[in-house]
């Protein structure tokens, strides 16, 4: 049976962007996020080698930190000729510092290593998932993906960390091309979202 979210929700996260992405996205619920960084308390080493075991780490940490519902998100793109990489590890790839013209640097690099260099060979899915553990225990897993194509050199100014490079099938711009609002309808984020309110937030 589902479950409907009311009242306080903790949001396992630090990046206050985030936060306020997901208090626009539950407010019209009446749903009230506050982030376990407002709260001063600590996010766990993701020690997970999935997306699902990190956001399952993160939620429980924020479970038992303050008791309420709490959800994770953990994301990240993986690149088919890479055999999944970056994956969990997509955070990683803009070195120490967080440079995303580093990280899609290594991207290209990575892909011409292997002799990747047609479109058909670039291609790349953003993932994200969203795991929300209930008080009790209880815990629900929603995932969503977005396909393309990897592209350098990259184009547009909008988003952050690989949107630049990353042209979603069905159309001829990058992520960052796009108005975020556009971006918003089709990412990943959106479609593990979407799950989720049609799951929780009826
Ligand atoms: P995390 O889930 O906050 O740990 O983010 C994982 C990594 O994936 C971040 O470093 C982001 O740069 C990357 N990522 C996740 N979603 C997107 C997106 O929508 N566009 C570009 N990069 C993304």
């Amino acid at each position: 049976m589902g479950r409907r979210l009311s009242g306080r929700l903790v949001l396992a996260t630090h990046n206050n962007g985030k936060l306020a992405e997901f208090q626009a996205l539950m407010s019209p619920f009446g749903v009230d996020v506050v982030s376990v960084g407002q709260l001063g308390l600590p996010v766990p080493e993701e020690t997970g080698t999935t997306f699902v075991e990190n956001a399952r780490i993160k939620a429980l940490a924020a479970l038992e930190a303050t008791g309420l519902p709490a959800l994770a998100d953990d994301s990240g793109l993986c690149i088919e000729a890479l055999r999944g990489a970056p994956g969990v590890y997509t955070a990683d790839w803009a070195g120490p510092a967080r440079s995303w013209d580093v990280a899609m640097q290594k991207a290209q690099d990575e892909l011409l290593a292997v002799g990747a260099a047609a479109p058909a060979q670039r291609r790349g899915t953003f993932v994200s998932v969203l795991t929300l553990v209930w008080p009790d225990g209880h815990s629900e897993t929603f995932e969503g993906r977005a396909e393309g194509t990897l592209v350098w050199p990259t184009r547009g100014a909008h988003g952050h960390g690989y949107d630049p490079m990353f042209q979603p099938d069905g159309s001829d711009q990058t992520f960052a091309e796009m108005p975020e609002a556009e971006k918003n309808k089709i990412s990943h984020r959106a479609r593990s979202f979407q799950q989720l309110a049609a799951a929780c937030l009826k």
